[in-house]
């Protein structure tokens, strides 16, 4: 793209008056990415010139949630801020007749004449080049005088929006598909102050998986829940551009520095993108796969810690893979925990006799007996190993051959049950593994005695 050899500056503009999901931060990646790309600078600005509507809770949060993804900003300020500004070109378009203010009677029924501030329309047909959607003309007569401000210290968005982009030299403005309507009115106003019209790169909507727009009220969650979640800020990253933007190969898992190189605004898509949450839950275990294995541990063992379960690090380093598999975000071990499936690790397991029986014995008259006698020769083969020697392999080549002569099964479900208390868990020789041999030993003699 021809960027006139200047430098290249773009900007994030949200308005603080709600939570913003990951559609909005999508244009955030956009603008930052093609920033970075160019060696220009990003520029953060919170649009906050409706007073009512603006707090202070959602500007911490946008900050809050670009520091969270790691887009750093080059510039901070808020649009109240330029207040001075904005009034210099009101005065300045009122004096050479490009706006003038008008006397009007308030909306509101109160027959209170009020000033306001309007645009001087030259009603043409205003023309620009979208990086996304190409050329876009539009005929503005039906605009009429615009309102601009509601006076000189109260400038109503266009107008800031217009001044804000000139002073901070803005060159791109990467935006939400809903302002292309916007467009030949801030147009305007460039015109009539002397700012030179900027490149634009309309973003198309972002969808839900219902296909209607992404919103919070179906359900978009705002950005720090992922974090909450514990979702990986780079994958959240990664999957969020690839919302409605393809490098055009295979490569799907990027990290910061190669969506940095590989970004380009000619192939961001020109229809609506679908948000995928689940696909989200993919690029986040596809970045956990990048992570040394001490930091995948320390993180399981971080969320074990909390819940205060007695597991003793050698126990953590075995079921670190055993955990990390049945995972996509740090959150799944939280669940993993709470929904039991990791009492067999440190509680006795507690289950009734027939939970022992395989299914094949059910109608055995014989059942009990029969399955106390495989554990009664599990437990003889599992003592003759000695407990320095005691682990998943050495479980298994003990009572492998005995299984397979008497049925996998038979053997094994009693066993596995014996150890876990559950109807599923990882296969019986992880579970003596992490157990040691005193405790398999122990639960093995307990489920002897159920069966008794
Ligand atoms: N403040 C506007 C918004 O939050 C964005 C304005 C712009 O990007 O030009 O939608």
């Amino acid at each position: 793209m021809n960027t006139n050899n200047k430098q290249v500056i773009t900007r994030f503009a949200p308005s603080p008056t709600g939570y913003l999901h990951l559609g909005a931060y999508r244009t955030a990646i956009y603008a930052y990415l093609f920033a970075r790309k160019n060696n220009g600078s990003f520029v953060l600005r919170i649009e906050d010139t409706d007073k009512e509507r603006s707090k202070k809770e959602y500007e911490d949060d946008i900050i809050e949630s670009l520091k969270w993804l790691g887009l750093d900003y080059d510039k901070f300020y808020r649009q109240s801020e330029h207040l001075d500004s904005h009034n210099k070109y009101l005065i300045k378009m009122i004096e050479d007749g490009s706006a003038y203010i008008s006397k009007e009677e308030a909306k509101d029924g109160s027959g209170v004449i009020k000033e306001i501030i309007r645009f001087k329309n030259p009603n043409i047909i205003v023309k620009f080049h979208d990086e996304i959607k190409g050329e876009v003309a539009m005929n503005t007569t039906d605009l009429g005088d615009f309102v601009i401000a509601k006076n000189l210290e109260e400038p109503l968005f266009h107008l800031a929006v217009v001044v804000d982009d000139f002073e901070a030299g803005v060159t791109h403005v990467i935006r939400g598909e809903d302002h292309v309507s916007n467009t030949p009115r801030q147009i305007l106003i460039q015109r009539a102050i002397g700012a030179p019209t900027p490149i634009y790169a309309h973003l198309p909507l972002v969808l839900g998986p219902d296909k209607l727009k992404l919103s919070k009220r179906r359900g978009a969650l705002k950005v720090l829940a992922y974090r909450d979640m514990g979702f990986l800020p780079e994958a959240i990253l990664n999957g969020t551009a690839f919302v409605g933007w393809n490098p055009g190969t295979d490569q799907e898992v990027f990290t910061r520095d190669e969506l940095i190189k590989d970004f380009d605004l000619s192939r961001v898509q020109k229809s609506p993108a679908v948000f995928n949450e689940e696909k989200l839950n993919w690029f986040n275990k596809e970045h956990m796969k990048l992570l040394p294995m001490e930091i995948i541990k320390n993180e399981i063992g971080k969320r074990i810690i909390n819940y205060q379960l007695s597991i003793s690090n050698e126990q953590l380093l075995k079921l670190t893979p055993i955990i990390f598999d049945r995972i996509s975000k740090w959150g799944d071990v939280d669940e993993m925990i709470k929904s039991g499936e990791l009492d067999w690790v440190y509680k006795d397991p507690s289950y009734s006799k027939d939970d022992l029986i395989w299914k094949k014995l059910k109608d055995n008259p014989e059942k009990y007996q029969i399955t106390q006698s495989y554990l009664v020769e599990v437990e003889k083969r599992f003592e003759s190993v000695s407990e320095a020697d005691f682990s998943e392999e050495s479980a298994k080549k003990a009572i492998w051959d005995f299984a397979e002569e008497k049925g996998r099964g038979d053997v094994l479900w009693p066993l596995r049950y014996a150890l876990s208390g559950r109807e599923k868990s990882p296969d019986p020789f992880i579970l003596v593994d992490v157990l040691g041999k005193n405790e398999t030993l122990k639960r093995i003699k307990n489920a002897i005695k159920i069966l008794t």
